[in-house]
């Protein structure tokens, strides 16, 4: 098992995310597609509409319009045990270097979506003003995702899991 990216790696955006990005409350990923058969229910369940059949036959989050709000439709949608309540979410959010704060062009458009407060803006050297994420308050739902002008936000693993690479 890998060890978990540093705060300053997250920030910097090193680490791309790693696996597919399963719908809340998937077992472990060879669990999940040895009892997920496909049927999609939680796709259909979905109100956000970010799960969508991908490889295989399988759901996973897509993230390009919106965000996840952690309603557990998906998880009450599914009969087969694919998904379980109260499992671990381990995703959280990474910028890139193409973030333009760090080319001193006020944006704050992922703030204006970050319900938990998790992005901030402080100033810097220079006159700038940078961004100031904190890890702890980020909850991992990617409303913050779709509407970065330059798409420099992603969500990595936290929590290193067994998920293949997508
Ligand atoms: S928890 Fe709700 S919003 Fe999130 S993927 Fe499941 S159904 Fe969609
Ligand atoms: S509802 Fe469960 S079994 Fe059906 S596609 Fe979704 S995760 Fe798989
Ligand atoms: S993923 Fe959600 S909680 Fe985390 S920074 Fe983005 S909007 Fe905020």
């Amino acid at each position: 098992m890998t060890a978990a990216p540093s705060r300053r790696a997250f920030l910097r955006g090193r680490f791309e995310a790693p696996a597919v990005m399963r719908p809340i409350g998937a077992l472990a990923e060879s669990a999940f597609l040895e009892a997920c058969t496909g049927c999609d229910d939680c796709v259909r369940a979905c109100p956000e509409a970010i799960l969508v059949k991908g490889d295989g036959g399988y759901p996973h989050v897509d993230l390009s319009d919106n965000g996840c709000t952690f309603c557990n439709d998906c998880i009450d949608a599914c009969d087969t045990g694919a998904l379980i309540p109260d499992s671990p979410w381990p995703w959280t959010v990474a910028v890139a270097e193409t973030c333009l704060s760090n080319k001193g062009v006020e944006c704050r458009t992922c703030q204006d979506h970050c319900d938990s407060r998790a992005i901030r803006f402080r100033p810097a050297l220079g006159g700038q003003v940078r961004m100031d994420l904190d890890a702890s308050l980020c909850t991992g739902c990617g409303f913050c995702v779709a509407p970065c002008p330059v798409n420099a936000i992603s969500l990595i693993q936290s929590t290193p899991t067994e998920a293949s690479r997508c």
